[in-house]
């Protein structure tokens, strides 16, 4: 058993971001974990396009005005205008000067500023095709340095502890849920550990895994989502899932992200045959318009002329140098299955990319849970609403991560960590368990919960398929849940369970809100009166 002040859940951005905050009181101590064994992996690692900062003739109000544009009308404003208002701020104090991320600059030292789609002025900051990567080394590294944080790789969060849940005592049924740290699974050792926490941040990221076609690496699964929600945690916005509009559709690199950047430099997207088509969807924006809306018109040209996928054109907008020195990741990736972007178009797909939904949390990270912090990705201050801005993202974790740690370092100066901390919980039953995981059930498993949602809760939904997919998923949960009672935890059985979980979540939800709106999108759509009804 461990026992620490503040226990991180996630090292993405927000997880990361959060400690090193922590970690500048010498008093406290952070245990920080990360499912991969890799300290670096995360969405945040994949991360290309880059992080917005405030570019010249640009402000937080018109940053503002692009959010709420892009949220669909359902983005809280407070939210935009924190993450507007301090953002810019505290990207310049911890990621250029606490841990000195170089930006790319131009030949006389000046920041350089790119465009991205929805945005009203150039103002994202990258490093090459390569800024999450970029990022996530520094921020690591710099945790690494720091005595007072103890990261551990290769730990899965199982649980989170809660009392009464865990409770020894019967009277605390009556106290509000609070939370006590995390059962975690040590995959080296394969061994579960409780630690005891008198915070816990979960800062876990998004879900894009559940569904076939993803960007997002495969810890991606919804893990925090569905510990939050068993606890007694809302989770709103669910139906809320940002589809990138384009993924490589190549063999041996399905998913791989072919940034938004590249239509910002001036790529337009193509039918096979040729033909742009955008303008057709979005005659102001064109191949720059919101991502639900690029997404929603490629679906939609496939779907008419079965396509299997479009093209997208960066070859005859931009000399070969410049291309290969701004986009070196896609080139290289490209070129290894066999596409010269400096001489072709590119075959892309839409894939499920950002989960804007997630744990209910307020302005500074607060669940409504005691002592549970939730930021980054797998939280929703109501920030992205129905749709997310492109590179809102990065920073929406930077500013969380920030803000929490503060809010939890203030509150400490009244109620120091000891306190909160209980002396025990119970440890973890594995007595009775006699199947080993078994690899191949739990791979089974997982495809068959990707093609259900990717069919019947993706880009396009309709009453009928939701309602199918919740069937289906209802099904498939039960004998989850009788799996996991009975055989030995694994990674892999952590996130099938989670996976199944999250995807009920996305699902019930989208069927229960029958307005098209943002990235939620359903052919028999009513409008807010007949909603009423
Ligand atoms: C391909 C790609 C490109 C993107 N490009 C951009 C961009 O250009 N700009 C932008 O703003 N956003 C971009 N995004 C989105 C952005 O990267 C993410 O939203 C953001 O990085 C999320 O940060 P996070 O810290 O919340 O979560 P993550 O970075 O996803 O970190 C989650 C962490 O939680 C860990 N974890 C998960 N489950 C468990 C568990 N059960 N126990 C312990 N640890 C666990 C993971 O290992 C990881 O360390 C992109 C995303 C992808 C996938």
């Amino acid at each position: 058993m461990k026992t620490t002040d503040v226990l991180i859940i996630g090292a993405g951005i927000a997880g990361a971001t959060a400690a090193l905050q922590l970690a500048q009181n010498p008093q406290r101590r952070i245990i920080l974990i990360t499912r991969s064994p890799d300290p670096y992996e995360s969405n945040t690692r994949w991360a290309q396009g880059g992080i917005v900062h405030r570019g010249p003739d640009d402000s937080a109000q018109l940053l503002v005005k692009d959010i709420l544009a892009a949220g669909a009308g359902a983005s809280l404003p407070d939210a935009a205008r924190v993450l507007a208002e301090e953002g810019p701020n505290f990207l310049e104090e911890i990621l250029l000067q606490q841990v000195s991320v170089e930006f790319d600059h131009d030949s006389g030292g000046a920041l350089q500023y790119g465009q991205e789609a929805a945005h009203s002025a150039r103002r994202i900051l990258h490093v090459g095709d390569g800024t999450g990567y970029a990022i996530i080394k520094a921020l690591i590294d710099a945790v690494r340095r720091q005595s007072n944080i103890e990261m551990l790789t290769n730990a899965t969060a199982v649980d989170l502890i809660t009392y009464p849940h865990h409770s020894p005592d019967p009277l605390d049924t009556y106290q509000p849920v609070a939370c006590h740290g995390a059962y975690v699974f040590d995959g080296a050792g394969r061994a579960i550990h409780r630690t005891l926490a008198a915070v816990t941040i979960l800062a876990n990221g998004g879900l894009g895994r559940i569904y076939r076609n993803t960007t997002n690496p495969p810890g991606a699964r919804g893990d925090g989502l569905a510990m939050a929600h068993r606890a007694g945690a809302p989770i709103i916005n669910a139906e809320y899932v940002q589809f990138h509009p384009t993924a490589l559709a190549a063999p041996g690199a399905e998913g791989f992200l072919i940034s938004e950047a590249v239509r910002g430099e001036g790529g337009v997207l193509l039918t096979p045959d040729g033909n742009p088509f955008m303008e057709k969807y979005s005659p102001q924006w064109k191949d720059l318009a919101p991502r639900d809306v690029v997404a929603r018109a490629i679906h939609s040209e496939m779907e008419a002329h079965g396509y299997s996928y479009v093209l997208l054109d960066i070859a005859s907008h931009m000399p070969a140098d410049a291309l290969r020195s701004r986009f070196p990741n896609i080139y290289a990736e490209c070129l290894r299955v066999g596409i010269d972007i400096t001489r072709e178009p590119i075959p892309v797909i839409p894939a499920a990319h950002y989960f804007c939904g997630g744990v209910q949390v307020d302005l500074d990270g607060r669940s409504s849970i005691h002592n549970l912090y939730a930021i980054g990705e797998v939280s929703c201050t109501g920030l992205h609403g129905a749709n997310r801005l492109a590179s809102t993202s990065l920073l929406e974790g930077l500013v969380w991560g920030r803000r929490a740690a503060a809010h939890i370092e203030a509150r400490f100066q009244h109620l120091p960590p000891q306190t909160l901390v209980p002396e025990t919980a119970p440890a973890w039953d594995e007595s009775g368990l006699t199947q080993n995981s078994d690899p191949t059930l739990i791979q089974g498993d997982m495809q068959t919960i990707q093609n259900i949602m990717w069919h019947y809760a993706g880009l396009v939904r309709s009453g009928y398929r939701l309602s199918r997919a919740i069937r289906e998923l209802r099904h498939m949960q039960n004998e989850i849940e009788t799996f996991y009672r009975s055989a030995k935890l694994s990674d892999g059985l952590i996130g099938l369970r989670n996976a199944v979980e999250v995807a009920l979540l996305v699902t019930q939800a989208a069927r229960h809100n029958r307005q098209s709106r943002g990235c939620h999108f359903r052919t028999d759509s009513v409008n807010i009166g007949d909603r009423l009804i």
